[in-house]
């Protein structure tokens, strides 16, 4: 097995990181993921807390509810992107803003009277309380004080068990997941294969991204039940047991959940990607060889003949900009990565460096089979060694989220918020227009010539 020729700023002996890190073509072995966050290290992963807030946040009816110090309810509808069709409330963030004293004296109190405060104000139907690095540490019993809150209010107060430090943030999506099974109702039926009744899992409607595909699927005569959690609410999400088919966006939040569905109730699932013009063909086409219908597959050839009819144009006249240009990609699952090196090949663009905070061994054998050798391939990374690959592979281009934004502008490096903070959709046939007009505009545009 070769030596990799990487010198690392971290401060951590290249033996604790050569698992994470490696170039294809010069080794033949599997990267290591799903390992715990090491407290105060300079990972670019989120915490655990975070991971949870990522999926129930866009839950629009509900309360949610930071039982921690304020820093941690920083994390805000305003800094992401998902779209409400009614309610608002999921707008607000709330904190039990434990101070020294009840870290001392214990906070279960404190947070008893703030979701007293917000019932008698909001009148909400439920109510998430999200546990945090501190309140692990002190040992509050939230499942004691939401079940008292509950019986109280008659409303459903769900702890969601996400100390900051019990994991990584996929330990987060778990801890979301479970919180979300404790809401769902059990379907009258199982599996009802001739019902076109699904829940599509792990689209967030940034920018109302859940909204495009719902249009997609009703053209094809499929209705969504409810969306995991994209515009979603208490009612919706109560009733998801009676869905025929579960399709996952997400797979590194969601799959856990399907799993769990098809365990409880019955209901199969499927990975699918709206994620450039090829992965969303293919998953339209999958999802109708779902259903075994050739009517539905009909529909969805002619959809997928017009939509890329419509938007192959444009692609092509920002191909012809972008051709031989070169990205690096960190982003938080591993079907993203995957589907956005397909993404890159239909505009022309090579990827170099690729990462994913969450990504499971199946979605590096994926990303290890697209990429080119010589592709720098890489785990839960910190900034350092995303700046070092980045020179190094001479990347035009990051696509990451919030915390990569200032690393690539920092590096004179052209940025693309492929996370939660946009406002504008990449999913779907209009998603790639937009992402390629994206790219165009960020890639070429000319404030580089001036650093
Ligand atoms: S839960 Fe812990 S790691 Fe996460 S934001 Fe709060 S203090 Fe930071």
């Amino acid at each position: 097995m070769e030596e990799m020729e990487v010198v690392l700023l971290t401060g951590l002996p290249i033996e604790e990181r050569r698992d994470f890190i490696l170039t294809k073509g010069k080794q033949k072995r599997q990267l290591k993921c799903d390992a715990d966050s090491v407290a105060g290290s300079v990972s670019q992963r989120a915490c655990v807390y975070c991971g949870a807030r990522v999926v129930l946040n866009p839950v629009t009816d509900a309360v949610h509810l930071v039982h921690g110090p304020i820093g941690c309810a920083s994390y805000t509808w305003d800094i992401r992107g998902s779209l409400s069709s009614g309610a608002d409330l999921y707008r607000n963030s709330f904190s039990t803003d434990l101070k020294e004293h009840d870290i001392i004296f214990g906070g279960e109190k404190k947070l008893a009277r703030a979701i007293d405060e917000l019932v008698r104000k909001y009148r909400p139907k439920l109510v998430f309380v999200y546990s945090t690095c501190i309140v692990g540490v002190i040992g509050d019993d939230l499942e004691a004080v939401c079940k008292a809150a509950s019986g109280k209010h008659g409303i459903e107060v769900i702890p969601v068990q996400s100390s900051g430090f019990i994991g990584n943030k996929s330990a987060g999506y778990r801890a979301a997941c479970d919180a979300l099974m404790r809401l769902i109702e059990p379907g009258e039926k199982k599996y009802v294969i001739k019902s076109k009744n699904i829940n599509y899992l792990g689209d967030f409607n940034l920018a109302g991204e859940a909204w495009i595909i719902k249009r997609y699927l009703s053209r094809m005569g499929v209705d969504i039940n409810v969306v995991f959690t994209g515009d979603s609410s208490y009612a919706a999400l109560k009733k998801a047991a009676g869905a025929s088919l579960n399709i996952i966006q997400c797979a590194g939040s969601m799959i856990y959940l399907a799993s769990r569905m098809e365990e409880n109730y019955g209901i199969p699932y499927m990975n699918v990607s709206f994620v450039g013009i090829e992965d969303t063909s293919n998953s339209l086409r999958n999802i109708a060889k779902a259903f075994n219908d050739p009517e539905m597959a009909y529909k969805a050839e002619q959809l997928i003949e017009h939509e890329t009819a419509l938007v192959k144009p444009a692609i092509q006249r920002y191909r012809e900009k972008l051709e031989g240009k070169k990205a690096a990609v960190y982003v938080g699952g591993g079907f993203k990565a995957v589907s956005l090196i397909k993404q890159f090949k239909e505009i022309g663009i090579d990827v170099v460096m690729i990462g994913t905070q969450t990504g499971r061994p199946e979605d590096y054998r994926r990303i290890g089979d697209l990429v080119d050798d010589g592709t720098v391939i890489l785990d839960d990374a910190n900034p350092a060694e995303l700046e070092k690959f980045m020179l190094e592979k001479g990347a035009d281009l990051l696509v990451g989220g919030v915390k990569e934004r200032p690393l690539a502008y920092k590096l004179g490096i052209a940025f693309i918020d492929h996370n939660h903070n946009r406002k504008h959709p990449l999913s779907g046939f209009i998603g790639a227009v937009n992402f390629a007009e994206e790219v165009y505009a960020t890639v070429c545009s000319p404030v580089w010539n001036y650093i």
